[in-house]
């Protein structure tokens, strides 16, 4: 283009490519504007101006019109040349037809923009199942806890000389504990997949940990004939550690040994130290896991072979389990195998405890007090789910206490002006008066400064036990609650003088 005349020239191959017969464009700057998608010419005319004033080349991409009237995707490119006094005398320039490209460019960034809407979709679907399995174990478990009662009762009304009855209530008992592991564990995995399981962590002996698992895994091991080589450190090894956690961990291995190792297999099982760490490696001579499932293992859900094919299956959520529970302790976990039928090795590394003194030794399981007319309780139990309170009741009258039940707040506290317990078990989330208010006004009642008030409710953080604490609870217990410990806790209760008072 030539300024000062206004003239526009193109070459043969650019006329061309818009469709024109040679010589067919009429050769002004307004024709060339003109040709140019209305949305495009300002930058166009803008870059062209810029590039003229700084004295360099001007790059734009711009919608031209074919002769055909589609408009075709075009890349601008030249730069000026100048008088001698500074004034821009012509403007050279280059159009290349970059349709295809832009066009590709185009279906680029409608894949892109539905990849990130899919993801969107997905992580959302991942948060609703994630909230959806922590409603579930939640839910399971208040149906859990009336059948560990009535259980209970069974086993204390001495069924013995009915051997169907007896039968029948150990069958009961044996598929109530292990319904009550399978919550407990979704439960867990819910928790570690949101970041809410809490490690209590203490002084902990490695061998003292892992016979604890070995007494549970035992059964399995047995009921497979399998042998289990045990091989422990010389010198004592402590962590810093959750013992129940760790317990947990190395069961699960043990009995994931146990399951998918043929009948009468060998298990071997050995903790060690090996620099600052503690080892604890569990191999087996089982099915093996084939190389392509090594890295995957750990997933949530991740079973390599479909649920229905398999006896001895779970959830798929032990090995997510202790991998959760490892890292949340510092550590880490790995697998390996030399493929199917070769056997699997699990390794655990943990970091050890700042100093290894050894720890006491965990205080025993409480002593199971003979019942005395001294240890007899007033207990009142509140739960808004009938049937909990009921063969909670019915469980604690057989140990000789003197129980009444309420289902709501309200009646709770009319009720407990008139009987005077001596112990309250408070559900939290009651109807018209939640547990902490019910709690509150107890402990404002003439009566109720003495009163020994347990907490019961579904969430065992340390938040919501200190909110209990402030409450005026004296103690918090996390459904479902073992009705064995909470037997012998209230055998190990003293009567408070200020109960005389009341
Ligand atoms: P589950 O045992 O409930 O299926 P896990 O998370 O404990 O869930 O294990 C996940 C999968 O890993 C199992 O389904 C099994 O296929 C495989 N697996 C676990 N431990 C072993 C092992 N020792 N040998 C072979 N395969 C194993």
């Amino acid at each position: 283009r030539e300024f000062a005349s206004n003239r526009v020239w193109w070459s043969r191959e650019l006329e061309e490519l818009l469709g024109f017969n040679q010589g067919g464009f009429p050769g002004t700057t307004e024709a060339f504007r003109d040709l140019v998608h209305h949305d495009d010419r300002a930058a166009v005319a803008g870059a062209v101006e810029q590039a003229v004033a700084d004295g360099c080349d001007y790059l734009v991409e711009f919608r031209v019109r074919h002769a055909d009237g589609d408009w075709r995707w075009m890349e601008g490119r030249g730069r000026a040349t100048y008088a001698a006094g500074g004034e821009p005398l012509m403007l050279y320039g280059l159009g290349i037809d970059i349709t295809g490209r832009k066009h590709a460019e185009s279906i680029l960034l409608q894949h892109e923009s539905r990849l990130r809407q899919l993801n969107a979709q997905l992580s959302e679907a991942d948060r609703r199942k994630d909230e959806f399995l922590a409603t579930l174990a939640h839910e399971l478990r208040n149906p859990l806890a009336p059948m560990r009662n009535v259980a209970e009762v069974l086993r204390l009304k001495k069924l013995d000389d009915d051997p169907q009855l007896r039968w029948s209530r150990d069958v009961l008992e044996r598929q109530l504990e292990h319904l009550s592991h399978l919550v407990d564990d979704l439960l867990d995995v819910s928790r570690i997949t949101q970041g809410k399981l809490e490690p209590r962590m203490q002084p902990l002996e490695l061998a003292a940990a892992i016979h604890d698992a070995i007494e549970s895994a035992k059964p399995l091991i047995d009921e497979f004939a399998h042998e289990l080589t045990l091989q422990l450190p010389q010198e004592p090894v402590v962590l810093n550690a959750d013992p129940v956690r760790i317990i947990q961990v190395v069961l699960n291995l043990l009995n994931n040994a146990a399951k998918y190792t043929p009948r009468g297999g060998r298990i071997f099982l050995c903790a060690e130290r090996i620099g600052d760490e503690a080892v604890i490696t569990v191999r087996d001579s089982g099915i093996g896991i084939p190389e392509q499932h090594l890295s995957h293992i750990f997933d949530m859900f991740s079973q390599l072979s479909p649920a229905l094919d398999r006896s001895q299956g779970g959830l798929g959520i032990g090995l997510a389990l202790v991998r959760g529970m490892v890292e949340l302790h510092g550590g880490s976990v790995s697998a390996s195998s030399p493929g199917v039928g070769e056997g699997s090795t699990f390794e655990i590394r943990l970091p050890l405890a700042a100093t290894q003194q050894i720890p006491h030794p965990l205080r025993g399981a409480q002593e199971s007090a003979p019942m005395s007319a001294a240890s007899i309780r007033r207990v009142l139990v509140v739960d808004d789910n009938e049937d909990a309170a009921e063969s909670l009741a019915m469980l604690l009258s057989l140990q000789d206490h003197v129980v009444r039940t309420a289902n709501d707040g309200m009646s709770a506290l009319a009720i407990a002006a008139d009987f005077a317990p001596d112990v309250v078990l408070l559900d939290i989330g009651l109807p018209h008066l939640n547990g902490y208010e019910v709690a509150r006004r107890i402990r404002q009642a003439r009566w109720g400064s003495g009163v020994l008030l347990l907490a019961i409710s579904g969430w065992g953080q340390e938040q919501d036990k200190k909110t209990a604490a402030d409450a005026g609870f004296d103690g918090h217990l996390t459904k479902p609650i073992d009705p064995v410990a909470l037997i012998s806790l209230l055998a190990a209760h003293r009567q408070p003088h200020s109960s005389a008072a009341g």
